[in-house]
């Protein structure tokens, strides 16, 4: 496998190494427990369910 191959946060952007996988699509540790610590009211919230639209948009393409 390519392992050499650093995976790329949607959310930030930035490659890293410790994070997670959301169907293809890569969310890096720090932005997932951002995720999971954002209240749905908060204005960071809607910008994160933004960025995960996307995998969906580009799955369903
Ligand atoms: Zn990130």
């Amino acid at each position: 496998m390519e392992e050499s191959v650093q995976p790329k946060c949607i959310v930030c952007g930035e490659t890293k190494q410790e994070g997670i996988q959301i169907v293809s699509e890569f969310i890096c540790e720090a932005c997932e427990s951002e995720i999971v610590h954002t209240d749905v009211l908060d204005v960071k919230y809607s910008f994160f369910i933004r960025q995960l639209k996307q995998i969906f948009y580009k799955k369903n393409a």
